[in-house]
């Protein structure tokens, strides 16, 4: 089948390079003249793992091409994949005029029935707004499907080629037989393609990334209170996640959420239920709690050290805003990097692969370590914010003749408290004793 991804970010590119593997002719289209001339250029403009293997193959084969025009970009395909960005508007409610703009472009290109398929995560009503735009200069029958996307940054490949079930939103008959189609390799298990109309899938995904953020957040409110009660927040989780009603996913305490997606789906959300009159109070709650959580660790920096982080310098491990991805959207390390600048603090970060986005807000107002250890060598504490694999078992030794003071502030909860203990850290998590 001809394929055409408009929007090759996280998840166009993944889509497209997925299904150039399953066989089809993929032409991506992005607006962003040097993200295309990299990609023509054989470069991979983001990381995600694994991706990069497919991607090379794929163009290699000549299943997987680039442009910045998007009548090119859709010459002769049957499906248009809109993978565009939907960021928060002004008044937190997802902005539409990448998806609305493209639309209105598309009507009067299209040259033959095609079936255009919404996978951005949009607010219900979005397939009709882009079957009017397009419908106003087309002159063509076209069908616009609602098709969200669950993959997570770090191992889209994997989500996308083997997803949990794909949900397509759509009553066309003819837009059903190419979406099944199209979808038949990646769910030959048996997951299942549930196909309803499409406002009930443009509220699956909101809903779905709006559940994940309460049961984070969930878990962190009992990690606060754990800290006052004086329990362990990783024993209540064991006890409470093994509970198979509950889950033992997406209950790790630790300082917040951040990320291109949750933040912004919970706020679109709760948009969309006030502009129906409806008090949405959990979700009020959820971002409440997660905003406070992100800085959590911040007012423990400033009473380990007396009051003040003047003149301190500061090792961070950890800026994207999960492992595995160089995606620093809304991540933790940001916000608390910021407190402690203004704080006057010296910050020495260190990712594996997240310094370069960083650098794009932060400048030389922070120092870019090409080690962890040269982020904690001659630093008064080290601050951790993402759980990479390395983070997790590192050199406790190098570590510690390295740090001014052996102190580490851990928004992850990596370590073992008795480990520590003996080691002879003063060691601050999220729902835990502390060591001191
Ligand atoms: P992104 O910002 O990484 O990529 C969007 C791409 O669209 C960019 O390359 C940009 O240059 C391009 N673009 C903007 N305007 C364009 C235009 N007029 N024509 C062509 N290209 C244009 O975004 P993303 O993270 O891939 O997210 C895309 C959508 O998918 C969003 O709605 C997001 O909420 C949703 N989503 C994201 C994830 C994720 O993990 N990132 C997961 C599921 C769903």
């Amino acid at each position: 089948m001809k394929i055409a991804v408009v929007g090759t970010g996280y998840v166009g590119l993944v889509t497209g390079t997925c299904f150039a593997e399953t066989g089809n002719h993929v032409t991506c289209v992005d607006i962003d003249e040097r993200k295309v001339a990299k990609m023509r250029n054989r470069e991979m403009p983001i990381f995600e793992p694994g991706l990069d293997l497919l991607f090379h193959r794929n163009i290699d084969q000549g299943r997987l091409s680039f442009t910045t025009s998007l009548a090119e970009g859709i010459e002769g395909a049957k499906v248009i994949f809109l993978a565009l960005p939907t960021p928060p508007g002004e008044d937190g409610s997802a902005d539409l005029k990448y998806i609305l703009q493209v639309a209105e472009e598309l009507g009067p290109i299209l040259n033959q029935y095609v079936v255009v398929v919404d996978k951005s995560t949009v607010p219900v009503g979005t397939a009709e707004k882009v079957r009017a735009r397009i419908a106003a200069n087309a002159t063509v029958d076209f069908d616009v499907v609602s098709n969200p996307e669950f993959l997570r940054e770090g191992v889209a490949v994997d989500d996308f080629m083997k997803p949990d079930r794909v949900v397509v939103g759509t009553t066309s008959k003819d837009a059903q037989k190419v979406m099944e189609q199209l979808y038949a390799p990646l769910v030959r298990q048996g997951n299942p393609v549930i196909f309803m109309d499409e406002k009930s899938a443009e509220l699956t995904k909101y809903a779905a990334n709006s559940f994940l953020a309460t049961k984070i957040t969930f878990m962190n409110e009992i990690a606060n209170l754990c800290e006052l009660v004086g329990a362990d927040v990783d024993a209540v989780r064991r006890g409470v996640g093994t509970d198979t009603r509950i889950g033992n996913r997406f209950l790790f305490a630790g300082i917040g959420y951040g990320g291109s997606c949750f933040p912004k789906d919970v706020q679109a959300l709760e948009k969309t239920s006030k502009e129906y009159e409806y008090d949405f109070k959990l979700l009020d709650a959820v971002m409440e709690v997660n905003h406070r959580q992100k800085t959590k660790l911040f007012p423990k920096l400033i009473e380990y050290f007396g009051g003040s982080l003047k003149g301190k310098t500061i090792a961070v491990w950890g800026l994207a805003f999960k492992p595995n991805t160089d995606d620093i959207r809304e991540a933790p390390a940001l916000y608390n990097i910021k407190d402690f600048l203004e704080a006057g603090a010296r910050v020495k970060v260190y990712d594996p692969e997240a310094m370069e986005n960083v650098k794009e807000i932060f400048g030389d107002q922070i120092t870019y370590c090409s080690h962890q250890y040269a982020a904690s060598d001659e630093s008064d504490a080290l601050v951790i914010f993402t759980e990479w694999p390395v983070f997790r078992t590192p050199d406790f030794d190098v570590l510690q003749k390295g740090l001014n003071n052996p102190i580490i502030f851990d928004g992850r909860n990596l370590y073992d408290l008795e480990v520590m203990k003996e080691l002879g850290f003063d060691y601050i998590s999220v729902g835990r004793a502390e060591v001191r």
